[in-house]
């Protein structure tokens, strides 16, 4: 038998989340930002659920690979653009539009005898310090590359550095205005936490192409100012593993390495089949909510690599093989959002559901 954890990745949240990103920029294209392998959910498992987007935006060659392989023939984003000139040679055999941010990129370009012309987006660096050409630099790029016969279409591009924060958008909204005032072309500057916030506001920062990450898996980009029932977006993946263990406890005792938990009662404890080297996070501390039988409690204990131990106070009938849920959707309709567990462990979701272990078989619902 394999042993009793599983991942599942639910089609109908992807496909309401991603309707949800077209809802708040109606007008708006959308990118699905399949990176890191749908930000851990497997490009294969989430695609089928991301299908109302209009194109993949991702950064490494051989996702893209993946997508074209599952019979994408829409547009697919390369959002670091290409890391080497012999990229550009992948560029045109898969058709990938790509982002360029520095000078030698278009250098690249120049010197490339390509099939067919590129689709660019050019980034201005509005405040991250990332990646992107300087505003002083910006029309100069754009002008270099309008020039070039291996180009065929520039779209104006940003990435804010705030969106989720107290700064917002609007301070670069304004860089990325003055960089590009006259300059035609599409634009697209929104990711989850602008969307969410910002789109509604006007046409400008709504853009023509969004690309929303971290909300198509159901995770609040402003956690924990607002929740996902807030923004209307739900769980994508379920991490759940069943109960190998029950342990009573007396008045005193300890449980797990470090003693880190002293029972202050008698109690319960439920041993869950899951643990680090699952993806949950070893810094989660006593306290971290878990569903045990779609009952809320709490971790107890230090989290170990196989298991985690949960307090079963609130839950008198689990027994061994009751079901308890890391994180996502349990049962009769319970929630835990993969923030709330992230937040506890003082992380972010989006680190979690990366980190979700090979070893969890792993299935679509
Ligand atoms: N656009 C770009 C350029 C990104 O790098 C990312 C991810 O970091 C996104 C969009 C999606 O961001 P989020 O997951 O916060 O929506």
């Amino acid at each position: 038998m394999p042993r009793p954890i599983e991942a599942l990745i639910h089609t109908d949240a992807l496909a309401h989340n991603i309707a949800r990103a077209r809802r708040a920029a109606p007008d708006a294209k959308v990118w699905a930002v399949v990176k890191a392998n749908a930000y851990g959910h497997g490009i294969e498992r989430a695609y089928a659920g991301l299908q109302g987007a209009d194109g993949f935006a991702l950064l490494d060659f051989a996702e893209a690979e993946r997508i074209r392989a599952l019979g994408w023939r829409g547009p697919i984003l390369m959002l670091e653009g290409c890391f080497d000139a012999r990229d550009l040679e992948t560029c045109s055999r898969l058709n990938l539009w790509h982002t360029v941010h520095r000078e030698e990129q278009i250098d690249w370009l120049a010197a490339h005898k390509t099939q067919w012309p590129h689709q660019v987006f050019l980034k201005l660096n509005s405040g991250m310090n990332r990646l992107g050409f300087p505003p002083a630099a910006y029309r100069a790029a754009w002008l270099r590359l309008s020039g070039l016969t291996q180009v065929d279409g520039i779209t104006l591009m940003t990435h804010f550095a705030d969106a989720d924060g107290e700064r917002g958008v609007h301070e670069a909204l304004a860089a990325f205005e003055a960089a590009t005032r006259d300059l035609p072309g599409e634009r697209s500057l929104c990711n989850s936490a602008a969307t969410l916030r910002f789109a509604g506001e006007s046409a400008e920062v709504r853009g023509d192409w969004i690309r929303p990450g971290i909300m198509s898996y159901g995770s609040s980009p402003d956690f924990p100012v607002h929740d996902i029932a807030h923004w209307d977006l739900q769980p994508t993946m379920t991490l759940q593993a069943e109960l190998i263990g029950i342990q009573a406890l007396n008045a005193g005792s300890t449980v797990g390495y470090g003693s880190a938990f002293t029972a202050d009662r008698p109690m319960r404890i439920g041993v869950v089949a899951c643990g680090y080297a699952d993806g949950y996070p070893r810094l989660a501390p006593t306290g971290t909510p878990v569903l045990v039988d779609g009952i809320r409690t709490r971790l107890v204990g230090r989290v170990s690599m196989d298991m985690v131990t949960v307090d079963l106070t609130p839950v008198p009938q689990a027994r061994i093989g009751s079901l308890a849920t890391l994180w996502g959707r349990g049962p009769n309709g319970s929630v835990l959002s993969i923030d709330e567990v992230a937040h506890a462990a003082g992380t972010v979701g989006y680190e979690l559901m990366c980190a979700l272990a090979l070893r969890v078989p792993t299935q679509v619902v």
